[in-house]
This record gives structure tokens, C-alpha cells and sequence, in this order.
């Protein structure tokens, strides 16, 4: 074996030290022609030469200048892929990992069997692939199967600028990976490939042998673009402005496409429909949802009507009892991918566009309108791309995917509202919501670049160049605003165990660190450090724990530590199927459509109160009665899941019953996937998930919400009664250990009636109060059984409950015979 690898090892090194053999591609002559006019091309040289002769490499250019689609090319053809090895790229975003790999195929006239791309949910990968796209997620899970990244000659890490999680912790990762592989004399090369030139971040990270890497700069070739700042103060309404910003282009404007920038899904829908009337455009628009029939009242009773088995015996599940331990190390199929999010917050609660305005425009020339987000379906991505009809002007309305992964051919105009839509988590208590804010004047210059590509062009800035000024140069880098648990697991699994020393580009903060820690300590993903010695060594210990066989089957389930934990016990009184589909269904975001949708007029005012009446009903089916409803707002997410997929799981099925189409089919491949992994890390388990499930018995019900208080334990929260507390503030509040104000069950939420004394949440959402999403509720006497570590035990008490002790500020609980003390501190609460 050795001999073999010695070989495989000199045969890369001569590949990479050799002058560079070429490679030829037959490229269509339109093609060539037009990659010619590419920045980028003028730089193969100085590039190549770089390449060679340095292990990493940082390219600068603006979006649009070819980096993506054309330094990969520039490596195929100078023999980098030519041995065994392959070229692999990263994209923090999907969109872009699956348009650039078709992109490129194309430019190069080769099949998608050699230019593939793999994101999180699937791939076209065959042992033929040279060129690799794939998300920052999915190369991170390959380290992970093996640390020196062998199939690879070439990492190149795109998009760089975006300071996605993962891509910090693969650049750190790769600091290391690098060296190693040079020492082994099989030399590994890095790219890393960024749109602004801010770079310093990382190149302290990639000096890797002493010596900082090159930076090669690549000329933008950007046509002068005139910035437009709005005189005003900018409005709340900056939907309606953008319409009339638009308006006002294409009436009186010279032709020239039009790409709007607004901060969401909802935002970017309501501005496409508002233009499509004003500037009407007969021929496309039509409705593509027109699949097989299915009557769906029918599919629900027969969903509903499925056996239920008689309860025989309260069933408890058992902590210690895992579906899932490794059976070894490295097995073949682990899949990839850790939850390589979407790019834009869901669309809760953003209030847009009240009212239709009264804009007067000449319907003469048509606008041809496309949205642009994340959550859009492909083919639907993919028009933006194409010429729009003769005749007509093209008009995009986008949220901040189109600012640097993907370029829009064609645009004059750029019309950017200066928002951007972030997820914001509080450190402490995870509570998180979705704020719109300013964005950085970086990103609002890259927004404006996508205005001069083919010629000038020009930026209007709804707002003034005051507001300008006040905006933080740079955006943040994601990692130090949300929480790692999921990294740090993911970490220790990579026997990282001292997290805090990692090279991180931009470590994240020591709180959010030791919240992660702890977390994993419990769920038991972690070996609990020792209690003993100095508090110094104490505190050291804490933050380098190692990861425990559970933690190592956690890792392997490409979700979220919590639902990993549900998953290890899911295969309890046979309700793994169901614990995949839940998990599944917690993990896609939004697979509702959003019932407050904003209105325009009367009637379609009233149609929505039907529709929304309706839809609630709907949910409330799901839900059923009794024994399921307690299972709350999961029994919903299951009922919409078994139902959907009952029926097909058609566009019409989710169209008539509330469903994000786009989200069902998400959740069907994960509920795939998660199978896989479970079979995979535990083949004796052996699940088949059948899409068609039947419903849970009253019996599975049970156990489910075990499983999920398991998963979900410091999500704990408790019931105030109103006769408890005097500040009416309380009022139908619960408390939760990490917080001192009421949290509250949403009027959407199943449980909202019935007000469980103690339930479990997904998240708290902060809207218009702090609302918790996806609620179970869970029984009293459970919690010293499944979570003692959060408990801190008394002595005998004549109640059983648990309840939150005023003097002490911890949860009391009571279990029979055997009484020991954890500490879950907890702030005091009057009742
Ligand atoms: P960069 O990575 O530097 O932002 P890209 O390599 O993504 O640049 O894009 C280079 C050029 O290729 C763009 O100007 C764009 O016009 C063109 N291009 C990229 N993707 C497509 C596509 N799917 N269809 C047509 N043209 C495309
Ligand atoms: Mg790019």
C-alpha cells in the first residue's frame, strides 16, 4: 500500500512541477469570442506562473471580470486535472455552485459528466469529473472524510469576500491541509478568489510558508457607472420608491436593462407583480403548475383514516439507546453537506408596499420582469440569463444573490434600495429575528459595478449620500453573528478538539464558543471535562472537550446538532421515519407560505381572508386531536409532509393547501439523505423510509415528543399563570431558563388554545413580541428523566412538577430514588 502511494504521490508531484502540458479545448467559436473580452483572460499568465510557483494565490476582480468561470478553465487546460487528480471550487452559495458547473460544461464544450458540481441535496459527479463546483459545505464534510484532500490538485475557494462560515473555517482548515501536503511531496495548490480587495483578513491566515501569498489584481475593465444619490431622506417605503424609480427609467431612459436590489423574497414578488401591470407584457407569465390532479380532500381523509393502534403501555423512550454509532472511521458514503444555508432570510413578518400607487406609465414598450432570490426554482433562475424578447426591456428585481455570484448580462441600470436582509441572534439567549439594516458601502459599490459591464451605465441609490457615508465599510463576516454549535461539532469531529486556538480568519466571539461547548456537552455529543483541579484548568478543560462516539454519529447527520441527537434515538418503537420527517421539515426553512401576505386591493383582500380562513383549518387537520396535537406545531410539520407526499406531492397539492412547493421537494431529498446517513453510520438499523408514511400511533406520538424534548432540551420552556404574577406583561407568558421576559406561543402556532404547562421550541423569533416557532409539549415528569443534565435535584417534594425555584434560581425537580445536582442556573422567578 505504501509503495502504491509513494507512486500516486511522485506522479502528482511531477504533474505539478512540470511546465505546463496543454491541454486542449474545443470551444465553440462564439464562445471563444466571447471570452476574449473577459478581464481575466489578459491575466492567464501571470496567474498560471503564480500557480506554479506559490501554494496559494489570491485573485482580486470585480464580479463580471471571469474568475469563476474562467480560472478554472485556465487549470484544466495547464494539465492540473490531467492525472488522477480533479479540480474542486467552492461556492458559499448553491445557486451559484450549480449555474457556474453548467456554465463552464458549456464554455468548454465538455459533458456535465467531466464539469459537475455537488451542493447539499444532490449532484452530477462521475468518476470522469475533472472540474468539481460545489458549495463551501459539502468540501468541508470531504475533510472530514479525508483531511488531506487527496482527489484534489487544486482547491479553489470563490467568493471569498463573502465571509461565509464555512469558507472562514476551509480557509483555516486549508492553512494547515497546504503545508501538509507539500511536506508529503504531493503538493496541493490554493486559490482563493475574492471581488473586493479586502483581503488582509485572510492572507495572515495564507501565509503558509512565511511568506504572505500573491495578490493578482484583475483589471474591472468597468465602464464609468454615475452614482444618483436620492435628495431625500430615505423612506420606510422603499418598495414603493424602488417602483417608482423604475417606473421613471424605463419611461424616460434610453434602452438598457434594469436590476432592482430589494431585501426579500416577499419584496422582490410584490415589486414584479406591480410592474407587470403597469408595464404590461402579454407573452410569458403563464402558470406552469398544471401537474397531475389530485384530490386532495380525498388524500387527507385516507391520510387521516390510516390505522391507529390501541395504546398498550405508556412507552418511555431510552436515553442510552442510539440508533446511531459509527460502526468506523471513514465510511464511503457519509453525505455531505452541513446546512449550507440559503442566502436570505425567510420572509417573516416584513411589512412592504401598502398601497398601489398611482404611477401613470406608458405601457408602450413592455418590461419584461423576472425575480431573482434563492428560493426561486432553478429554471426560473436560469431566464435571467437568457435575452429578454425583442421589443421588450429587461427588468430584474433581485435580492443580494445577484450582487457578486451571479452576473446579469445586459444592465444599465442599477436601482438599489441600500437594504439587506440579516438574521440576528442573540449570543445568549439564541432568540433570533430578522432585521432589515443598512448594508456596507462595500456591498453598495458592488451593487452599483453591476451597472457599467457593457457600457456606462448608472446607480440610483434610494437614498441620500449622508445616510452614504454612515454605512460600515465592510459587511461582517458571518461567523462572529450566529451561533457554531454545528461548526464546533463539526470541528471536533475533525479532532480539532481545542477550538479556540483554530486559525480562524475572524475568530467568533470566546461567549458564543463556551455556549457551544455546552450545548454539545449536554446533548451528550462531548465528553464532559472533569470537575477538578484549578479553576484555570477547569476552565481549559471545558473548552477543548472531546468528541464522544455519539458526538461522532451526530456529526454525520448533515443537520443541526439538536435534530442529530433526535436522529441517534429516533430509532426508538420504530419512529425513526418519523423523527426524519420532522427533522427534515425543521430544517428547510418555511414550508408555509406566509399567511399575512400583503394585499392591493379589495377583492383580492377578501379572496385572502377565504384563503387564509381555510388554510388554517387545514393546519389545524394536520394537528389532529388529542394525543397527536400535543406533538403541536411538529405533528402539523408531519401531517403537511405525509399529506403532501400521499398526494404526490404536487405544485397544485401545495398551491391549494398552503405549501412551499420548493420546500417539499427540499424536504423529500433530505428525508432521503438523512435515511442514507442513518443507514449508513448504523447498517443494522436498516430504515426504509416510504414517502407515503402512515401517520404516527397515539404510542409514536409519545415517544416523538420524548425525542424531541431530548434533541430540543434547552429549549425548555414553562407556562406563567396569570394569578402568579402581578406585572400583566406575563400575561399567557412562558418562561424559559435563559430569559427574564415572557416568551409567547404565536396565534398560528397549534398549541396556541391550548397552552401546555411545559413545551419545547424550535427557535424564539423576536417579531412584534418574542414569539417561539414550532412548539411541542412536553410532560413534567419527563424532564428529570430525559434531562437531568438541567436539572437540579431537591429533596422530596409533594409535587412532582418541576418548577423554577425563586430562591436558588435553578429548575427543581423531584425524581423518585435518585436525587444528584446539575447546574442549570436559572434566573429567579416570582410565581
Ligand atoms: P466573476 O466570477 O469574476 O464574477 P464570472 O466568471 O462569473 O465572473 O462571469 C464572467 C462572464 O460570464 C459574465 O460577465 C457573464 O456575462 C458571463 N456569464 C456567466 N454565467 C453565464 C451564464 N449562465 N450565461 C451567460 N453568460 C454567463
Ligand atoms: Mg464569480
Amino acid at each position: 500500500q505504501d509503495g502504491q502511494r509513494e507512486k500516486k504521490i511522485s506522479e502528482q508531484n511531477k504533474e505539478l512541477s512540470q511546465p505546463a502540458i496543454f491541454i486542449p479545448v474545443d470551444r465553440l467559436p462564439e464562445i471563444q469570442e466571447a471570452r476574449l473580452k473577459l478581464p481575466v483572460l489578459a491575466e492567464e499568465q501571470v496567474i498560471m506562473e503564480a500557480v506554479r510557483e506559490n501554494p496559494c494565490v489570491v485573485i482580486c476582480g470585480e464580479t463580471g471580470s471571469g474568475k469563476t468561470t474562467q480560472v478554472p478553465q485556465f487549470l484544466y487546460e495547464a494539465g492540473y486535472a490531467s492525472g488522477s487528480g480533479i479540480i474542486g471550487i467552492t461556492e458559499p452559495r448553491r445557486v451559484a455552485a450549480v449555474s457556474m458547473s453548467h456554465r463552464v460544461a458549456k464554455e468548454m464544450n465538455l459533458s456535465t459528466r467531466v464539469v459537475s458540481y455537488q451542493i447539499r441535496y444532490e449532484g452530477n459527479v462521475t468518476d470522469e469529473t475533472k472540474i468539481k463546483f460545489m458549495t463551501d459545505g459539502v468540501l468541508l464534510k470531504e475533510i472530514q472524510k479525508d483531511f488531506l484532500l487527496q482527489r484534489y490538485t487544486v482547491i479553489i475557494i470563490d467568493e471569498a469576500h463573502e465571509r461565509s462560515v464555512y469558507t472562514d473555517i476551509l480557509i483555516g482548515l486549508l492553512s494547515r491541509i497546504v503545508p501538509l501536503r507539500n511536506k508529503r511531496g504531493m503538493p496541493l495548490r490554493l486559490l482563493v478568489m475574492s471581488a473586493t480587495l479586502r483581503v488582509e483578513d485572510f492572507t495572515e491566515n495564507l501565509k503558509l510558508f512565511r511568506t504572505p501569498p500573491p495578490v493578482i489584481k484583475v483589471d474591472a475593465r468597468q465602464f464609468p457607472v454615475t452614482i444618483h444619490f436620492n435628495k431625500r431622506t430615505p423612506l420606510e417605503d422603499y418598495t414603493g420608491e424602488a417602483f417608482h424609480k423604475t417606473c421613471k427609467i424605463h419611461r424616460m431612459l434610453p434602452p438598457g436593462g434594469i436590476l432592482v436590489f430589494l431585501t426579500g423574497q416577499v419584496e422582490v414578488n410584490t415589486l414584479c407583480r406591480k410592474l407587470r401591470k403597469a408595464f404590461p407584457f402579454r407573452k410569458g407569465n403563464t402558470n406552469t403548475g398544471e401537474d397531475e390532479e389530485a384530490d386532495t380532500s380525498e388524500a387527507m381523509r385516507k391520510f387521516k383514516k390510516a390505522k391507529q393502534k390501541k395504546t398498550v403501555s405508556l412507552p418511555r423512550i431510552d436515553l442510552d439507546n442510539y440508533s446511531a454509532l459509527p460502526v468506523d472511521e471513514g465510511d464511503e458514503d457519509r453525505e455531505a453537506g452541513i446546512g449550507d444555508e440559503e442566502d436570505e432570510g425567510s420572509d417573516l413578518d416584513i411589512g412592504d408596499d401598502p398601497a398601489d400607487t398611482e404611477e401613470k406609465a406608458d405601457p408602450s414598450i413592455p418590461l419584461y420582469v423576472l425575480p431573482l432570490y434563492s428560493l426561486l426554482a432553478p429554471e426560473q433562475q436560469a431566464k435571467v440569463f437568457r435575452p429578454p424578447p425583442p421589443g421588450t426591456r429587461l427588468c430584474v428585481v433581485a435580492t443580494n444573490v445577484a450582487e457578486t455570484s451571479l452576473t446579469i448580462p445586459g444592465i444599465k441600470y442599477v436601482v438599489d434600495c441600500g437594504r439587506v436582509k440579516k438574521r440576528f441572534y442573540d449570543r445568549v439567549t439564541g432568540v433570533s429575528s430578522f432585521k432589515v439594516t443598512w448594508t456596507s458601502q462595500a456591498s453598495a459599490n458592488q451593487r452599483a459595478g453591476r451597472a457599467g459591464r457593457t457600457e456606462p451605465g448608472h446607480c440610483y441609490r434610494l437614498y441620500s449620500s449622508a445616510v452614504f457615508g454612515d454605512f460600515s465599510l465592510f459587511s461582517e463576516a458571518e461567523i462572529t453573528c450566529r451561533p457554531v454549535e454545528d461548526l464546533v461539532l463539526q470541528m471536533k469531529d475533525l479532532n480539532i478538539d481545542k477550538v479556540v486556538n483554530f486559525p480562524f480568519p475572524t475568530p467568533p466571539s470566546a461567549e458564543a464558543l463556551v455556549a457551544a461547548e455546552q450545548l454539545l456537552i449536554s446533548l451528550g455529543a462531548l465528553k464532559e471535562p472533569p470537575r477538578t483541579g484549578s479553576v484555570k484548568e477547569m476552565e481549559r478543560a471545558r473548552l477543548s472537550c472531546p468528541i464522544t462516539p455519539l458526538g461522532r454519529a451526530m456529526a454525520s447527520f448533515p443537520v443541526a446538532p439538536r435534530y442529530a441527537k433526535m436522529l441517534a434515538l429516533g430509532k426508538q418503537q420504530d419512529c425513526l421515519p418519523y423523527v426524519i420527517a420532522v427533522v427534515a421539515a425543521m430544517t428547510v426553512r418555511e414550508i408555509f407560505e406566509d399567511l399575512d401576505r400583503p394585499t392591493h386591493n379589495e377583492d383580492e383582500s377578501s379572496k385572502l381572508t377565504q384563503r387564509r380562513a381555510r388554510l388554517t383549518q387545514m393546519r389545524r387537520l394536520w394537528a389532529g386531536q388529542g394525543a397527536s396535537l400535543l406533538l403541536g406545531d411538529l405533528m402539523v410539520m408531519l401531517g403537511a409532509v405525509g399529506a403532501c407526499e400521499f398526494a404526490g406531492c404536487t405544485p397544485k397539492f401545495c398551491e391549494e393547501n398552503g405549501l412551499r412547493y420548493k420546500a417539499m421537494v427540499e424536504i423529500r431529498k433530505l428525508r432521503g439523505q438523512l435515511t442514507n446517513a442513518v443507514n449508513t453510520v448504523c447498517p443494522e438499523v436498516g430504515v426504509f423510509v416510504d414517502p407515503k408514511m402512515t401517520p404516527p400511533t397515539e404510542h409514536q406520538v409519545i415517544c416523538l415528543r420524548q425525542i424531541v424534548l431530548a434533541g430540543l432540551g434547552d429549549h425548555l420552556a414553562r407556562r406563567v399563570h396569570a394569578e402568579d404574577v402581578l406585572d400583566p406583561k406575563w400575561k399567557n407568558g412562558y418562561k424559559t431558563p435563559l430569559m427574564d421576559d415572557p416568551v409567547f406561543i404565536h396565534p398560528t402556532s397549534a398549541l396556541f388554545k391550548k397552552m401546555p404547562e411545559f413545551i419545547v421550541y424550535q427557535e424564539i423569533m423576536e417579531t412584534t413580541k418574542m414569539y417561539m416557532r414550532g412548539v411541542s409539549a412536553v410532560e413534567a415528569e419527563w424532564v428529570p428523566q430525559l434531562l437531568p443534565q438541567y436539572c437540579h435535584f431537591g429533596s422530596p417534594l409533594e409535587s412532582p412538577s418541576p418548577w423554577f425555584c425563586s430562591s436558588t434560581g435553578t429548575v427543581k425537580c423531584h425524581r423518585p430514588s435518585t436525587f444528584f445536582r446539575v447546574g442549570w442556573q436559572l434566573p429567579a422567578v416570582e410565581m
